[in-house]
């Protein structure tokens, strides 16, 4: 390699470390119990301090380093200085190593466009936040056995929080970088908590190992916190012989690519770009799709429409199938951009 690394690269590089820092965010916010929960559209759809801040630090870390990208988080925050503990300047040296893919090594800052969720799964988050909470009050020994049903669920939510920072051009992802700040908590107290999966199609996929879901099993994976009846109307019409609900959109393409689950199924709108930019440049890296619910592409450009409104269906293998099991009622419920 010649000169210093391709802007997209050294874009990769950095969003790769600022999507660490916000991962300690979010677990330092959630050690302080203080969540400052704001309700945006409605009690589902909720804001915490750890949202606010992680989008701070990215955002303002993001746009020192590259000030002509165009960067767009999920929450809207007033314009106010950013302190500067938040600002992370390290980049993952091993991605600046990584030899650029022909077609992206010329991109400049201008053409490129970031879509961030500082905190994908909040809703997941402030309820793994309240079971630690009452926890906490119920620590007696004669509650012993109910104090670890309550760790042990707030664990498991605590697994569907990811950060997600996905970089488009031309309309489509072409890199996406996933931070679980929890991972590893089954190890226990003194573990180094949290994992960075990284992909551009083209280069691969990183950070975790490629698994596919053994056999023919068709295990769906979508919302727990998000659904109605056309959502499970349409996963009951893939013929699942298993259905696991989890929150977060990160989350669940991380399921996708190890083998937990073989489509992610979503017939509603309510995900939106920030939602599925980075999660789908990871799937083509690795030959996986995701698409609305008639199969279409969705477009990432700057000017697009932040919804998501004909639905999520995501896959590693076997797209075609998924999308011919869709019912008539979600194709007419939801229509295409
Ligand atoms: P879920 O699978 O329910 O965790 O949703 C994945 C992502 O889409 C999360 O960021 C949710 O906040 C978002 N989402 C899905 N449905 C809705 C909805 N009805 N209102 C607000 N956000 C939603
Ligand atoms: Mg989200
Ligand atoms: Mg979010």
């Amino acid at each position: 390699m010649s000169g210093s690394p391709a802007v997209i690269m050294r874009l990769v590089a950095s969003a790769y470390t600022v999507a660490e820092k916000a991962g300690a965010i979010v677990r330092k916010v959630l050690q302080s119990g203080e969540l400052g929960i704001v309700e945006k559209t409605g009690a589902n759809d909720l804001q915490t301090l750890a949202d606010r801040l992680a989008q701070q630090s990215i955002c303002a870390s993001l746009s020192r380093r590259f000030p002509k990208i165009t960067i767009i988080g999920e929450e809207e925050l007033p314009a106010e200085e950013v302190t500067e503990d938040l600002i992370e300047k390290g980049q993952a040296e091993e991605i600046l190593q990584k030899c650029c893919p022909a077609e992206y090594s010329g991109l400049k800052e201008e053409e490129l466009v970031v879509w961030v969720d500082p905190l994908d799964g909040t809703k997941e988050y402030t309820e793994a936040s309240k079971c630690l909470h009452l926890r906490a009050e119920a620590q007696t020994p004669l509650k012993g056995s109910d104090t670890s049903q309550l760790l042990s669920t707030a664990l498991w939510l605590l697994d569907n929080v990811t950060v997600l920072i996905g970089v488009a051009y031309g309309g489509r992802p072409i890199a996406g970088v996933i931070n679980q700040p929890f991972y590893n908590y089954q190890l226990g107290a003194g573990a180094a908590l949290g994992r960075t999966i990284w992909g551009m199609p083209g280069l691969g996929a990183f950070g975790f190992q490629l698994q596919e879901v053994p056999g023919d099993r068709r295990i769906v994976t979508t919302t727990r916190s998000h659904s109605n009846k056309l959502v499970t109307d349409c996963v009951d019409a893939m013929e699942p012989h298993e259905v696991i609900r989890v929150g977060g959109a990160g989350n669940k393409v991380i399921q996708l690519v190890e083998g937990k689950a073989s489509a992610y199924v979503f017939a509603s709108p309510g995900c939106k770009k920030w939602d599925t930019c980075a999660g789908e440049a990871i799937l083509h890296a690795v030959g996986g799709k995701l698409t609305d619910m008639h199969g279409n592409a969705y477009r990432y450009d700057a000017n697009v429409k932040h919804m998501n409104s004909a639905g999520v269906l995501a896959t590693l293998r076997n797209h075609e199938y998924y999308i011919s099991r869709v019912p008539q009622s979600v194709l007419q419920a939801l229509k295409s951009d």
